[in-house]
């Protein structure tokens, strides 16, 4: 996988620690960052193909891609029973 997005993360811009929330205000705080970022897409990717457990990537918390997998995991299935 190619990861020259990261050197195009805004994210480089804050300390780690802001992707790193312990309450869902600070996980706002970094979604909100994430939002304008140009890597937005690729680094969701990155996190989702690598099961990063932790923190904000791609504006989306753990839960959100946890769900993201769920329904990809589905979405999979269905697609091989039609
Ligand atoms: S989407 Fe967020 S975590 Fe990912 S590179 Fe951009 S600012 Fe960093």
């Amino acid at each position: 996988m190619n990861n020259s997005w990261m050197a195009n993360g805004k994210c480089r811009q804050f300390p780690a620690t802001t992707f790193f929330p312990s309450d869902g205000v600070g996980v706002e705080v970094a979604r909100r960052i994430c939002a304008n970022c140009e890597s937005k897409e690729p680094c969701l990717e990155y996190a989702l193909a690598n099961h990063i457990d932790h923190g904000v990537w791609g504006g989306t918390s753990e839960r959100e891609r946890r769900r993201i997998n769920r329904r990809r995991r589905l979405e999979l299935i269905e697609s091989v029973n039609n």
